[in-house]
C-alpha cells in the first residue's frame, strides 16, 4: 500500500470508494479501488478473490486493467489502470451533443470488449454508463467487471443509494437466476440508444415494475407464445398487453436505419432471441467503421 500516493478522490461506488493515485516505484498514474466488506463478515470470500485474481489475466484494449490486488485480512484493494472519465460524466459535459461517429465508435468498443469476455466466458452483468471509462483519445474501456459475480449482482450501494435498474433486462427483472451473455446485450442496447441521445437514458424505471413498464410499453408486453417459459421464471407476474410501438424508432431519432436495426436485435425482451456481441460486430451498422 505504501507504494501508492493518493492524489484524489474520484469515484463511490457500489462496492466503495475508488481514488486517483500514484505508483511511487512507477510513477504512473492508477486508480484505486477499496472494496469495503460488511463489518461482521469473515473479510474477503476467498471465492471472490480467486475470481478477482482471473481478472488480472483478462488483457484487451477495451477492458479496464487489472495491474494488481492487495488484500489484507478485513479488505482489498484492486489497482487499475486509469482513465480520464466514465460515460455518465461525458454526457453531463457534452451539453445534450453527441456527434454519431463517436457513438458508432463507442459501440464498437463497447461490444469488442464484451466480446472479449464473452468468449472468456465472464459476464458483466452491470453495464451502465458509469461503469465504462473514456479516455481523451476516444478509447472506450469496460470496468467494474468480476465484482458483480463475485459478489452477486447488487441492490444498493454501500451508501445506501438503490443500484439504477435501468440497464436490467426483463428476464433479470423477473428474477431469471440462470444469466447468459444476453444480460450484457440487453445492456448494451440501453447504452447504444442512450449514447445516440446524449445521455438520455431509454428506459429510466422507477423501480422493477415501472422497468417492465416501460420495457413492454415500446417493444410490447411478452406472452409464453413470444418467449416460452417465461411465465415461470420465479419472479414472473403479468402485465397489461401492451402492443409493441410500431413508431418505437422516434425515441432514437438521431440514428440511421441501419443503427435502429441493431438497436432492436440487442433489446429484444425474449432473452434467447437477443443478439449477441459477436453478431453485433458483424452488423451492417459498422460497414462504413474502419478501426
Ligand atoms: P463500483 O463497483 O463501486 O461501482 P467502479 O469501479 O464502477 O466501482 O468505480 C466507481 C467510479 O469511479 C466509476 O464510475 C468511475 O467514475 C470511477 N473510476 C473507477 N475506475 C476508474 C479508473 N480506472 N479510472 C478512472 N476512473 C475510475
Ligand atoms: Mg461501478
Amino acid at each position: 500500500m505504501h507504494k501508492y500516493e493518493k492524489i484524489e478522490k474520484i469515484g463511490e461506488g457500489t462496492y466503495g470508494t475508488v481514488f486517483k493515485a500514484k505508483n511511487l516505484e512507477t510513477m504512473e498514474i492508477v486508480a484505486l479501488k477499496r472494496v469495503r466488506l460488511d463489518q461482521d463478515d469473515e473479510g474477503v470470500p476467498s471465492s471472490a478473490l480467486r475470481e478477482i485474481c482471473l481478472l488480472k489475466e483478462l488483457k484487451h484494449r477495451n477492458i479496464v486493467r487489472l495491474h494488481d490486488v492487495l488484500h489484507s485480512e478485513r479488505n482489498m484493494t484492486l489497482v487499475f489502470e486509469y482513465c480520464d472519465q466514465d460515460l455518465k460524466k461525458y454526457f453531463d459535459t457534452c451539453g445534450g451533443v453527441i456527434d454519431q461517429q463517436v457513438v458508432k465508435s463507442f459501440m464498437y468498443q463497447m461490444l469488442k470488449g464484451l466480446q472479449f469476455c464473452h468468449n472468456h466466458n465472464i459476464l458483466h452483468r452491470d453495464l451502465k454508463p458509469q461503469n465504462l471509462l473514456i479516455n481523451k483519445n476516444g478509447e472506450l474501456k469496460l470496468a467494474d467487471f468480476g465484482l458483480a459475480r463475485s459478489f452477486g449482482i447488487p441492490v444498493r450501494c454501500y451508501s445506501a443509494e438503490v443500484v439504477t435498474l435501468w440497464y436490467r433486462p426483463p428476464d433479470v427483472l423477473f428474477g431469471a437466476k440462470l444469466y447468459s451473455t444476453s444480460i450484457d446485450t440487453w445492456s448494451a442496447g440501453c447504452i447504444f440508444a442512450e449514447m445516440t441521445n446524449a445521455g438520455a437514458p431509454l428506459f429510466p424505471g422507477n423501480d422493477v415494475d415501472d422497468q417492465l413498464k416501460k420495457i413492454f410499453k415500446l417493444l410490447g408486453t411478452p406472452t409464453e407464445q413470444s418467449w416460452p417459459g417465461l411465465t415461470k421464471l420465479p419472479d414472473y407476474k403479468p402485465f397489461p398487453p401492451y402492443p409493441p410501438n410500431s413508431m418505437w424508432y422516434h425515441v432514437v431519432p438521431q440514428l440511421s436505419a441501419e443503427g435502429r436495426d441493431l438497436l432492436a436485435q440487442l433489446i429484444i425482451v425474449n432473452p434467447n432471441k437477443r443478439m449477441l456481441a459477436d453478431e453485433a460486430l458483424q452488423h451492417q451498422y459498422f460497414a462504413d467503421f474502419a478501426t
